[in-house]
C-alpha cells in the first residue's frame, strides 16, 4: 500500500478518528514502512555520554514491536547495547557502513564530551588505540546522510553538560558547528525520547525525507505544541486552583514545580508506556525536551 504523507501525519499525530492517546505506527504505517524500508539506508546507533535510557525507551516501542522495527523496518548495523558482536569486530561495522558516503544514517544517543580530547567517552579500542565518541563522529558523521540526535543528551549535551560541565559535553549540532560538519541533524530530545518520536521520525525520513523542524531542530509533528496549552489541568490553572501536594486529586501542578509552560512536546496526548500515563498526571513536567533544562528548569519541584 502507499500511504500519503498527510495520512501519515494524522496517524502519527494521533488526530486520526478514534485515536486519542495515539497508537503510533498503526498497522497501515508499519506495512508502508516495511515496503519503504527495502533497500533503504543502514543505521549506525552510536552511544556517547548518557545513561542508555533512550535505547531502553526505543526497546519499549509498542506499535510496532521492537522486533519488527529491528528486523523489518530499519537495517541496524551497529548498536553497542543489543548487538551480538563485540570489540574490533563490532567497531568494524562502523567502518564498513560509513564507507558508503551519503548512504547511511547515524542515530546518536548521548552527549559528546570534547574535553580532554574526547577521552571522557571511549567507545572502544582498535589496534591498541582508544576510539572516542568524538573521534568516531569525526570519522563517520561527515559521510552520513543525516544524524538523528536522540534524547536531550545527543541534542543538547545532556545532564553531564550541567554547569560547570567538567567534560565539556555538547550536543550534535553544536559539535558539528565546532568541527565544520555539514551533515543535517534532526533533534529528537526528551529524557528519554519517547519511542514514538524516535520510530516516527525514522519512519518519516524513510518514507518522505526530513520532516518539518522547529527552530531547535525538532520535528514539529511531535514537538509543535506547548504542554501547558493542552494540559487537562489547564482549567485549574486559569481558575487559580493549585495542588498543594501530590496527593491532591484536583488542581494544577504549577506550585509543585510543573514546567509545562516552558515545554513543547505531545506527551499530553500521546502518553507513555503505551499511553497508560503521562508525566503531569502523576508528577510534574520537568521540560525535559528543552535545551539545558537541567540548569534552566531546576529546581524541578519548585516554581518560586
Ligand atoms: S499542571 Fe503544569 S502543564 Fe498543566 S496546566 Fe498546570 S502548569 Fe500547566
Ligand atoms: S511533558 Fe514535560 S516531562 Fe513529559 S516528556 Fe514532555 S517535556 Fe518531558
Amino acid at each position: 500500500m502507499s500511504l500519503s504523507r498527510r495520512d501519515f501525519l494524522k496517524l502519527c499525530g494521533g488526530t486520526a478518528a478514534g485515536i486519542s492517546f495515539s497508537q503510533m505506527l498503526v498497522p497501515e504505517v508499519v506495512e508502508a514502512l516495511e515496503k519503504a524500508a527495502a533497500g533503504k539506508p543502514p543505521v549506525l546507533w552510536l552511544q556517547g555520554a548518557g545513561c542508555s535510557g533512550c535505547s531502553v525507551s526505543l526497546l519499549n516501542t509498542a506499535h510496532p514491536k521492537i522486533a519488527d522495527v529491528l528486523l523489518k523496518i530499519i537495517d541496524l548495523r551497529y548498536h553497542p547495547t543489543i548487538m551480538a558482536a563485540a570489540g574490533e569486530l563490532a567497531l568494524g561495522a562502523i567502518e564498513e557502513t560509513s564507507a558508503a558516503k551519503g548512504k547511511f544514517i547515524i542515530a546518536l544517543e548521548g552527549g559528546i564530551p570534547v574535553g580532554a580530547d574526547g577521552r571522557y567517552c571511549v567507545i572502544g579500542e582498535k589496534e591498541g588505540k582508544e576510539i572516542t565518541i568524538m573521534s568516531a563522529l569525526l570519522e563517520a558523521a561527515p559521510k552520513a546522510m543525516a544524524v538523528l540526535a536522540i534524547g536531550t543528551c545527543a541534542a543538547y549535551g545532556g545532564i553531564q553538560a550541567a554547569k560547570p560541565n567538567p567534560t565539556q559535553a555538547v550536543g550534535a549540532q553544536e559539535f558539528f558547528k565546532m568541527k565544520g560538519i555539514k551533515t543535517p541533524v534532526i533533534n529528537i530530545p526528551g529524557c528519554p525520547a519517547h519511542p514514538d518520536w524516535i520510530v516516527g521520525t525514522i519512519a518519516h525520513v524513510l518514507l518522505y525525507g526530513i520532516p518539518k523542524l522547529d527552530d531547535l531542530g525538532r520535528p514539529t509533528l511531535f514537538y509543535g505544541s506547548c504542554v501547558h496549552d493542552h494540559c487537562p489541568y489547564r482549567g485549574f490553572y486559569d481558575d487559580e486552583t493549585f495542588c498543594k501536594d501530590f496527593n491532591d486529586k484536583e488542581g494544577c501542578r504549577y506550585q509543585l514545580g510543573c514546567k509545562g509552560p516552558d515545554a513543547y512536546c505531545d506527551a499530553w496526548k500521546r502518553g507513555w508506556n503505551g499511553g497508560v500515563n503521562w508525566c503531569v498526571r502523576s508528577a510534574t513536567c520537568i521540560a525535559c525536551v528543552e535545551p539545558n533544562f537541567w540548569d534552566t528548569e531546576s529546581p524541578f519541584y519548585s516554581n518560586e
